[in-house]
């Protein structure tokens, strides 16, 4: 049996090494607890610089030293870098990730050997002596180093180190620290394997973010491209469906209100001959514009640059002093617009005007796109407008020209008019002339001129149709002179007018009236068949010259004597026929006047020796039987030689 003292002393060192146990198992727990809060951090963290205070809160329990640092080899450069550093010496003021020569200390010395190292101050002053490696850093007392493996080659260094020189590091210390290497080890692993995938992400998100700009882009494109197809369309609608210059300036401007801001806009065109501007479409809510020479504004810089032009307040300053636009003088700046845009109108023969918007007050800014739209529409529209231009100059011209050509023809028209005028007046003079030079004054009656061409047709006619037969009346009125004496010549003159009157009364109406002269007149009757028609004529006439012709309250009175001449084919011309009817009249005179005798041959004579024969023999007859001449009146044409007594014809 034990003693009660000795199983006391036996108790009590079973108690205290079952309590240096129990403190041994406890530590131990903590470790362990320790360690898989380490594998967790391990496990999951995303930076290195997650897992390092992990590490060190496992050093500064369980190690001697805080001193502690990790160096891992860069893949690129292959040099060992600094990754954590903690030293109770050194602090912390060596910057990370930068070399320094680890690779000829005592840590590449590690690196190079692939071994868990562990030297004291001394072992380390002997090994460098023996030329392992060089001494860097401060000199600690204890120092352990562990290679970090992944994939069984090395990676990196782990080292703690100690200043104490009683602060050693066991045998299982050492151990914790390879075990923390391999954890380590692990996290780098993650680590990097997150860092690859992140930046895969990364270069991914980057590829797509790029597809996706150039996604956006390609939008983009085919909605100008779309928007441009459209303005296109409209253009060429343009450039057919107006034919109006005017309607073609307002659809321009619908189609730039479409496009962007356009509250302002003007069209100009420039004239190089002239070197002017005109303005033939504005909209604008601050001014109105007037042609104006080429001078040095916005539109003009358009124009002499051939370009569109972009500009705000600050460009406008630039120009303002570098004086490539000068405004007028008494130029009202307030009027300026604060964003102004200009594109040229650009033809196949040059710069034919511009298109220009502005906003004043900042309620637009023109960009980059505006310009590029704009000026695309300038260019489509330039070719269209210039046709238009072209078509209104051409329709002008043609107006002015029929506007020329209208006046010409009533010009023409009205010397047309007057010349015709002057042409019937001439007509009407001629008429008059040959009424006048054909007709007698007095009593308006065919002249003797008239009668004897009528008289040449008739015989002519009477040569051709021997059948159709005329009559020649030769009147004389009696004691006519007996009138004039008593009444005036005035009186005689109106009763010549009222004897052609009474004359006409008496004729058919083909038939001839003309005064010979004085009181002598003469009836040329056509179409006769019969003696007796002359006679007949004659007797109405002897008839109505026998009726008085009153006058305010005077009558007058005379006679008429008339010596008649039948158609005969022996009359060769005119004048034997007037002559015979004279013959005859004369007849009738000597007869006792008032009455008619037709010529008879034996009034004529055929010789001026026979002339005086037959006066004398004449002077033996009857005073209304003499005659003046004695022809051949036969169809035989044998000389009769006597004289035939006429009978006589009174009425
Ligand atoms: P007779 O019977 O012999 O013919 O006698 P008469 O008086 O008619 O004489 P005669 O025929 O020889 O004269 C015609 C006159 O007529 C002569 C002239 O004074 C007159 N006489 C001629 N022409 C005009 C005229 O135009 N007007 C007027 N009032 N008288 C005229
Ligand atoms: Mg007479």
């Amino acid at each position: 049996m034990e003693e009660p003292q000795q199983q006391v002393r036996r108790l009590s060192r079973r108690t205290a090494r079952l309590e240096s146990l129990l403190k041994k198992y406890k530590r131990k727990s903590q470790l362990q607890y320790t360690l898989i809060q380490l594998s967790e951090q391990a496990s999951t963290v995303a930076e290195l610089t997650l897992l390092y205070p992990a590490i060190h809160n496992i050093l500064s329990q369980y190690l001697p030293s805080k001193s502690f640092y990790v160096v891992l080899q860069n893949r690129f450069t292959q040099a060992l870098e600094l990754s954590y550093f903690v030293d109770e010496k050194d602090g912390i003021s060596v910057p990370l990730h930068e070399a320094h020569h680890f690779k000829d200390g005592v840590t590449g010395f590690v690196f190079k050997t692939g071994e868990t190292v562990y030297l004291t101050k001394d072992d380390m002053l002997s090994r460098a002596n023996a030329g392992d490696f060089k001494i860097m850093g401060s000199q600690a007392e204890h120092w352990v180093g562990v290679p970090i493996y992944r994939d069984g080659a090395i990676i990196g260094v782990m080292v703690s180190q100690s200043y104490e020189a009683e602060q050693s590091y066991s045998d299982h210390q050492v151990e914790l620290l390879e075990v923390m290497s391999l954890y380590l080890a692990t996290a780098i692993e993650r680590v990097k394997k997150r860092e690859l995938l992140e930046s895969e992400v990364k270069i991914r998100t980057r590829a797509l973010m790029q597809s996706n700009e150039a996604l956006n882009k390609e939008i983009e494109n085919r909605k100008r491209a779309l928007e441009r197809q459209q303005i296109l369309f409209k253009i060429s609608e343009l450039a057919t469906q107006f034919s109006d210059i005017d309607d073609v300036y307002q659809q321009v401007h619908d189609i730039i209100r479409s496009i962007t801001f356009a509250d302002n806009l003007y069209i100009a065109l420039y004239d190089k001959e002239t070197n002017w501007l005109t303005f033939p479409y504005s909209v604008d809510e601050k001014t109105s514009y007037n042609p104006r020479p080429f001078a040095k504004g916005y539109s003009e810089l358009v124009i002499r640059t051939e370009q569109s032009q972009l500009i705000d307040s600050t460009r406008a300053k630039a120009l303002a002093l570098e004086g490539t636009v000068e405004r007028p003088a008494g130029y009202n700046h307030k009027l300026a617009a604060t964003s102004w845009l200009g594109a040229p109108l650009k033809t196949a023969t040059g710069v034919i005007g511009l298109i220009a918007c502005q906003a004043y007050e900042h309620k637009h800014e023109f960009n980059y796109d505006d310009v590029e739209l704009i000026s695309f529409v300038s260019n489509q529209i330039a070719s269209v407008l210039q046709t238009h231009l072209a078509n209104q100059a051409l329709k002008i011209s043609h107006q002015q020209l029929e506007h020329r050509v209208a006046e010409k023809t009533k010009e023409l028209q009205q010397a047309n008019l007057h010349l015709q005028m002057q042409m019937e007046e001439r007509k009407k003079i001629e008429q008059q002339l040959y009424h006048d030079a054909h007709h007698d004054s007095l009593t308006g009656l065919p002249n003797r001129s008239l009668f004897l061409t009528q008289l040449e047709k008739t015989l002519q006619k009477h040569h051709r149709y021997p059948e159709d037969n005329f009559a020649v009346l030769f009147i004389d009125l009696d004691k006519f002179k007996d009138i004039n004496d008593e009444l005036g010549h005035q009186a005689g003159d109106q009763f010549l007018v009222w004897v052609a009157q009474s004359f006409l009364e008496c004729i058919r109406e083909h038939d001839l009236l003309a005064r010979l002269a004085g009181d002598e007149f003469v009836i040329l009757l056509d179409h006769l068949t019969d003696r007796q028609q002359a006679e007949d004529v004659a007797k109405r006439i002897i008839k109505v010259m026998q009726q008085p012709f009153c006058l305010k309250g005077v009558c007058m009175q005379s006679g008429a004597s008339i010596g008649i001449t039948y158609s005969n084919k022996l009359y060769r011309n005119t004048d034997e026929i007037i002559r015979d009817a004279d013959a005859a009249m004369y007849y009738a005179k000597n007869a006792g006047r008032g009455r008619y005798e037709f010529y008879h041959p034996l009034l004529t004579a055929s010789s001026n020796a026979q002339k005086q024969q037959e006066q004398h023999h004449l002077d033996k007859l009857p005073t209304h039987f003499r005659c003046t001449e004695i022809v051949n009146w036969s169809d035989s044409a044998q000389p009769i030689g006597f004289l035939e007594a006429f009978g006589e014809h009174p009425v």
